[in-house]
């Protein structure tokens, strides 16, 4: 008798199990939230910042958690999620002590739902120490190779997922259109075409293995909408875009990066015609999720909704702020600070404010993510994961990266490469910094606290030293890009004496979000006396531009015999600008922006035919409105391309057919050399005004000398869309011209 009743438990228990292993995540998630108090829904959307739970709070430098405050946070406040760190990048160790202590604390709760932890792998783990740092996304979009860039990603998720954090907060999908931004270093520059394309390929890099796989890691796209849009360049400060111009420029790179499988996607702080974003329903519910199709999950950005009360004022109280925000379509709140979110929006619930409806929408979707991402099998740090990090090849993909960015702009009488048995002077603030070849999210959020780097890091002079021997360099720099040995005019002089030519370093140094605001992109007055001073001693002058957006150097660069680009390029930099300069790398960077040339000329490259017109009297017209310093493709090399015999498979095109459009590329020079072929479009005449040219296609082509190749390039009526006056994406029939280099062909669109 006892027996057969536990045998019939046995298979009523084998059912049941069976049962449940059938369940999808969708119907797990639904069973839970029937399970989950209000209480319990509402932590889940909240996200706190790792002060909160740390020993000391922000004034917390080593990652010792307090246990009270876990307690407080994870147990008494059902928090979901955590982000961030506290002062400084931790060890790879401690990142994976501070994971388990957290899912630690998670059994204390009732229904055991492990906590997501995100951090922001801006180029590289930003907050794990010794993890790899790559270039800026301007400076990946520099080298137009997606490969590359993809291959970065991958890298980076490992580190990621090795410190047992599997959410990324990257990548910033925002188009680089306002080089005053200080955000414009983490944009893959003005070309919508590069944002969607190297955004997609990096969002694949992060999540097509599987998320549950220890590789891989969630991406979330940002910042959602138009954040890249203030029109004075400060952070977080007033857009006003017109629907046509958001839809035609901004909002692409994130149609695309849904259609890549972004996991998640966080919210622009600012507002847009006077409607902060975090309150947008029309730009959250009905764009995102309804024509974008976007199933994952919306996090706002840091204290944005309280923000809607404090700064936007559009909510007359806390409550109402998050109120709003909620029933926009916002899931998560980073609130992050505090548990004033989590106590509002219980209280809005139950005064029927906010529906329960959307609350269990919104925990739904944190749900499926935790569970995409495999915190339910095991929400601990993965041993698998752990070994996946600081492998030593992941340096020469920095190194590749780092190559590959570096943008030759001006090579008066081939004064590149420098010979290596010339003696050099290595001047100017970059020279000796580690901090201005790397730039924001590098070990902190600033970017600035060298203490933080990897002791291998070097500097230019380093890198040139190591090259040439110390007995042909020189410097009158010190360590530090503010150190004021670095602005001495008069050392810079004397140290000139029995040089062959002066490396000048200049730019920026490192800065991230509202502390990199500036007035203006005047290279800075002691900068200019440098460039003047060490042009004055008449020796040849190569500049080093370390810098996250371009600084006007148009009076000085007419003085200069070589200009390098290096823009932040992480941990290799400093080789990579020693290696170009002196001849062992060919460089292939281009550039992903027009290089203004003042205040007064900041047309960007897809203009407007009539921001084309220079018009002095109605019969003195020219079309060259577009003058910046270097334009948008930009960059030279040690070796020479030529174009020729360009095709087009027709000359016409239908609505369900493609062109392809084909062209030989020789290497004329005498050195092997990488080359980005870019494939430009121009709608001749349309409803709205047709831009001169829009990138449509790039390819990376590397040929040894005298090596010639075929390169093709495949478009249908997609390629040619616009917004049209309706704020329907369409393609006109009329005329269209492609252009690749100077060649030139036309076809007919004819549906
Ligand atoms: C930034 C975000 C970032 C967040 C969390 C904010 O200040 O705007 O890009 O993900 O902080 O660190």
């Amino acid at each position: 008798m006892k027996r057969s009743s536990l045998a019939i438990l046995f298979i009523l228990f084998f059912f049941s199990m069976k049962a449940q292993q059938k369940l999808t995540d969708l119907q797990k998630a639904d069973q839970l939230i029937r399970q989950m108090t209000l209480q319990e829904k509402v932590g889940q959307m909240t996200q706190v910042t790792l002060a909160v739970v740390a020993k000391d709070g922000w004034g917390n430098q080593d990652g010792t958690l307090d246990p009270a405050a876990l307690r407080k946070a994870v147990v008494d406040h059902k928090v979901g999620s955590i982000l961030n760190t506290t002062a400084h990048a931790l060890p790879v160790e401690k990142w994976q002590e501070i994971i388990t202590q957290i899912q630690d604390e998670v059994k204390n709760t009732k229904l055991h739902i492990p906590v997501i932890y995100g951090l922001d792998a801006i180029h590289g783990q930003t907050y794990t120490l010794n993890a790899t740092l790559f270039p800026q996304s301007i400076a990946m979009a520099a080298t137009r190779n997606t490969d590359l860039a993809s291959a970065a990603i991958k890298i980076t998720a490992k580190e990621l997922r090795a410190s047992g954090v599997r959410w990324s907060f990257a990548p910033v999908l925002d188009i680089g259109r306002q080089p005053l931004w200080s955000r414009f270093p983490e944009t893959y520059g003005e070309d919508v075409f590069i944002g969607k394309t190297m955004g997609a390929a990096v969002i694949k890099a992060y999540e097509e293995e599987g998320l549950k796989n220890p590789t891989a890691v969630a991406s979330c796209m940002k910042h959602y909408l138009g954040y890249s849009a203030s029109r004075t360049g400060k952070d977080r400060t007033p857009m006003y875009l017109p629907e046509i111009e958001l839809r035609e420029y901004y909002l692409p790179q994130f149609r695309e990066a849904v259609k890549a499988g972004a996991s998640t996607i966080m919210v622009n702080s600012g507002e847009i015609n006077g409607t902060p974003v975090h309150a947008d329903k029309y730009l959250l519910t009905d764009v995102l999720r309804k024509e974008l199709g976007f199933q994952g999950l919306i996090v706002t950005d840091w204290e944005d909704i309280i923000r809607l009360h404090t700064r936007h004022n559009i909510a007359a109280t806390p409550r109402e702020a998050v109120v709003l925000a909620i029933n926009a379509g916002i899931d998560m709140s980073m609130v992050p600070s505090d548990f004033s979110f989590y106590d509002l929006l219980i209280e809005a619930v139950n005064k029927k404010e906010v529906s329960m409806a959307r609350i269990d929408d919104a925990v739904r979707r944190i749900l499926l993510l935790k569970m995409k991402v495999g915190l339910f099998d095991n929400p601990y740090p993965e041993k698998i994961a752990a070994a996946n990090f600081g492998r030593p090849e992941y340096q020469s993909t920095a190194l590749d990266a780092a190559h590959e960015a570096m943008t030759l702009l001006k090579n008066e009488n081939n004064t590149l490469p420098l010979s290596r048995n010339k003696k050099i002077l290595v001047a100017g603030p970059s020279a000796q910094s580690i901090s201005a070849l790397n730039g924001c999210w590098s070990y902190t959020w600033q970017g600035k606290e060298e203490q933080w780097y990897p002791a291998d890091s070097k500097t230019i002079l380093q890198a040139i030293t190591d090259k040439l021997g110390a007995s042909n360099v020189t410097t009158n720099t010190g360590k530090g890009f503010d150190n004021p040995l670095n602005y001495d005019v008069a050392t810079l002089t004397a140290a000139a004496q029995g040089v062959d030519a002066i490396v000048l370093c200049i730019g920026e140094n490192a800065y991230a979000e509202s502390p990199g605001n500036i007035t203006d992109l005047a290279l800075p007055g002691p900068q200019a006396d440098l460039v003047k001073a060490a042009v004055a001693t008449g020796k040849p002058v190569i500049v080093v531009l370390t810098e996250g957006r371009p600084l006007f150097i148009t009076k000085e660069e007419p003085q200069l015999k070589g200009i390098l680009m290096a823009y932040w390029s992480g941990k290799r930099t400093a080789e990579a600008v020693a290696d170009v300069l002196f001849g062992d790398y060919n460089p292939s960077g281009i550039l992903p922006f027009s290089y203004p040339r003042s205040m007064g000329e900041m047309v960007l490259y897809d203009r407007k035919p009539t921001e084309d017109v220079r018009e002095i009297f109605n019969s003195d017209m020219t079309m060259d409105g577009y003058k910046p310093l270097f334009p948008f493709g930009f960059g030279l090399s040690y070796t020479s391309f030529g174009y020729s015999d360009i095709k087009l498979s027709a000359d016409k095109l239908n609505a369900t057919g493609k062109l392809t459009v084909s062209i030989t590329l020789t290497n004329t020079g005498n050195r092997e050399g990488k080359h980005a072929v870019e494939l430009y479009s121009r709608d001749l005449y349309a409803s709205i005004t047709p831009s001169m040219k829009r990138l449509r296609a790039f390819k990376k082509i590397s040929l040894k000398p005298g090596e010639s190749r075929a390169v093709t390039f495949t478009i249908d009526k997609n390629d040619l869309a616009f917004v049209n006056a309706a704020l329907k994406t369409v393609t006109e029939p009329g005329e269209f011209e492609l252009m690749i280099g100077e060649k030139k062909v036309k076809f007919e669109y004819q549906p």
